[in-house]
This record gives C-alpha cells, structure tokens and sequence, in this order.
C-alpha cells in the first residue's frame, strides 16, 4: 500500500477543538516566558487538577497524583499507574528554557548619557533578530538579607519597555558589508533603560536615577545584580496569525509548544497501566547540564521516591530496572519546512506544518553525530500506537544531512536505558524572537503524548 501523507485540515479533524487547546496553550504563554515562571504556572495548574507535592505522601496507591519541583526551575509531575514503578514508566520529557538574553552580573553602566543594561545570549539566537524589537525583563533578585525579589516588566500594556538600538541604514554602509553574525555583536546587545540625570549628581547622574528607580520600585541596590538571574525577553504575547487564525506565534514555542501539551497529557491521564512521567527540564538550549538540566539525577531522585513510597525498594537494581523498562518521548520542536528558505531541506524528510507531530528517530548533524537514534522497534511501537489512536504524525529529520543539526533531551534519557525517541511539533523561524506553529499540530502533541500515558 502507498504511504501517503494527509494535511491534518483535510482530515475529520473538529476545528472547535483545536482552536480551543490553542486558547490554553496562549494563556500559558503569557505568564511562562521563562523557566522559573512555567515551571510556576505548571505547578498551578497540577494543583487544579488535584496534584499534590510528592513530599507530603508517605505513601503512593494506583492514581494518586502528584508532582516535585527541581530549584524552581524543573518539574515532574506523575500520575501512578497500576502496575509496579520497577516495570518500566512512560515519560514525556520536554524543555522550558528558551534562548534569550541574560543579564550581566555586573550590567548597569552609562555611557553617552545613556543607561544600559550588559547582557549575555543564552542558547542558539541569530544575534540581529534582537535589535529593535521591544523587550521585557524577567528574574529573581536575590537580596543580602535572603529576601528573593521577583521582577517581571514589560509586558502589560502600560508597563515600559526595553530596546537594543541598531545602527540607521544612512550610516551603516561598513555595518551591512559584515557577515549576519556580526552586524549585531555580542557586545553590542546592550539594552537601553533610561536617559535621564538624576538631579544633583556629576558621574554617571543617568546610571544614579536608574538605580535610584530600581530601588524604590523593588528595595535592590547595585551589588544585588551579583545575585540576581535577570532574562531579557520578547515582549510581545502571543498572537494568532493568518486570516484564518490557524498559526500562533509567540515567543518560547521551542520548547513551551511540547511542555504544555505534554503537562496537559499528564494532567488529563486518569488511570494507566504504566506510570505517567511529565518531566519538564531546564537548561537545554546549553546542553542540560547543571542541577537542573536533563544531565542531572532529578529524574533518578523521583523514581527511587516513587519506588520507596508504592512500597518497592528503593534499590539501584529496582532504579535500573525501572529505566530499563521505561519509554520516552522526548518532546521537542522540529524544523518545519520553510518554502521561503528550502535550501537546507530535505524535503522528503523534513517536518510539515499542518501535518501532525514529526517524530525524529534521530537528531544529531553531520552523521549522526551527538544523536541518539531510536530503534525500528519502538518506531513500530510508537507508529501503531499513534495510527490506533488517530494521532496525526509524520517523520522529519532536522534538516540536509551535512547542512547542521541540533540535539535535545533524547541523548541524556537514551543513556540511562530508557527506549527513547524525539517526538514534537513543527516549528517555524525556530530560536527567533518570534516563532510560528499551527494550533493543529499543538492539538496533536496533545492527543499523541495522552495516547502515550494511557496505552
Ligand atoms: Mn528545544
Ligand atoms: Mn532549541
């Protein structure tokens, strides 16, 4: 029989639906623009569904549901299955760190009668994408007395906003001779927060107001930045585009568009066999290690908890089994073809917008290189699940086979001898400002990792 790919519109799709789980998934974006604060909204929403910290059971039976925060910026939430943790779970392992622009840890100077703010990229971005756009803060400041200062400017209407300045064309003659990397440096991402002498002051009188400002809106002075994480963001929310409203384009698709259906999968899943994983990460668009990252033992920590507390030992033999056993979805964005910039694709291979969720046996660049490529027998797994479940899907590779590449939690999960593949929703203009996905493939994610938990 002929394989054939179907447009998810030309399918008995309900628009209704769709178009609903998109009006969440916004809502979700406008309060998550960076990690700690999805990680917040994640938890607010585990508890309106009856989830409860995993710390206050002593013990866990079939459906109790629960969740454990990782340094306020990873999340697990579970829902117990039926059969023994040491069986193997399911999980779905998505990312909420996005590229951005951190601050400095000494970011406040002044220079041409001007306050800026230094800044330091995180993550893969195309440096000129950030000029001239209107930017919001977001973080933590963490006073001398302990105190943790929560900051959060730029996105509601009447907040102010940010900006990093670009050179006009008249006199940028030299600037545009330079190759795209460089027409913006990095050194050159300073943002602009004021221009105003506070009175009385000869050095430095526009750097003086604005910490005079910073602390009387939020009590902090200039050595609070050594212990602060302060992420400048996109301001804009999310938005519907198209005439016929079918995209949304946002800030953070990568990796929010996999984190929330996945979250919302786990939230939704009432009884299972196996135990349902949502494990939310921090720090991958760096390569995930640190304590929050998907190269940390968060993961082991909770399943030897789950383990102690459904009255299985918690031995490393009963940990080793348990990942031995389990599956993965990694669920992460794809590349969806850009018919404005084909070059880099194979099109036979590349991701589709419209056309479901793309699974990637394997990511990696140049010969598989870095990758973790999963195995004809849980694609045959996977593959059978979806089609009996109505989950639209396709496969993608990342790209030409030698014209890049990227990575994702795959790896990391792979190792520990979990049966792992990347699974995750097409994405335009991926790491800009601005990204572009089509609500019917965030509905699929939905549907796919719900059919994953409840199989
Ligand atoms: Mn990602
Ligand atoms: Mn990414």
């Amino acid at each position: 029989m002929k394989y054939e790919l179907k447009n998810g519109w030309n399918t008995n799709i309900d628009k209704e639906i769709v178009f609903k789980f998109a009006e969440g998934y916004k809502d979700f974006l406008k309060v998550s623009k960076t990690e700690r604060e999805s990680v917040t909204e994640a938890v607010r929403l585990a508890e309106l569904c009856g989830f409860k910290p995993l710390e206050s059971f002593t013990a866990l039976k079939e459906g109790d549901k629960v969740y454990a925060v990782n340094k306020l910026k990873g999340l697990i939430v579970a829902v117990i299955g039926s059969e023994n943790i040491s069986s193997g779970v399911n999980i779905v392992g998505a990312h909420v760190d996005a590229p951005r622009l951190d601050l400095k840890p000494n970011p406040l100077y002044e220079d041409g009668e001007l306050a800026y703010f230094k800044t330091h990229y995180y993550g893969g971005i195309k440096k000129y994408q950030w000029g001239t756009i209107p930017l919001s803060l977001h973080g933590v400041v963490i006073k001398a007395d302990g105190e943790r200062v929560d900051i959060k400017i730029g996105d509601e209407n009447d907040d102010v906003t940010f900006v990093i300045t670009d050179l006009l064309p008249h006199l940028a003659q030299e600037q545009m001779k330079k190759s795209s990397s460089q027409v913006i440096e990095a050194e050159e991402l300073n943002l602009l927060i004021g221009s105003m002498p506070l009175s009385g002051e000869e050095k430095d009188a526009v750097k003086a107001n604005i910490l005079s400002l910073l602390n009387e809106k939020y009590g902090i002075c200039e050595e609070d930045f050594l212990s602060a994480e302060l992420e400048i963001v996109p301001a804009a929310n999310a938005k519907d585009v198209g005439f016929d409203r079918s995209l949304i384009g946002a800030y953070a698709h990568d990796d929010r568009v996999c984190a929330y259906p996945a979250l919302m999968a786990a939230l939704t899943t009432e009884a299972c066999g196996k135990t349902a994983v949502c494990l939310l990460s921090d720090k991958e668009e760096v390569g995930s290690m640190g304590n929050t990252g998907a190269k940390s033992d968060f993961l082991k920590l909770i399943l030897l908890e789950l383990l102690d507390k459904t009255g299985e030992a918690a031995t490393q033999l009963n940990l080793l089994r348990c990942l031995d056993r389990s599956h993965c979805l990694s669920a992460d964005v794809n590349a969806a073809f850009d018919p404005n910039f084909p070059a880099p694709y194979e099109k036979r291979n590349a991701s589709k917008i419209n056309y479901g969720v793309a699974i990637a046996k394997y990511t990696g660049a140049r010969g598989k290189s870095g990758s973790s490529d999963a195995s004809a027998e849980l694609m045959g797994k996977i593959r059978t699940l979806f089609n009996e479940n109505e989950v639209l899907w396709h496969v993608a590779e990342l790209g030409k086979v030698d014209a890049g590449g990227g990575g994702t939690i795959a790896q990391y999960i792979a190792n520990l001898g979990v049966e792992t593949v990347d699974c995750g929703v097409p994405v335009l203009s991926m790491h800009a400002p601005f990204e572009v996905v089509s609500k019917l493939d965030v509905y699929m994610a939905y549907k796919a990792f719900h059919s994953f938990y409840n199989n």
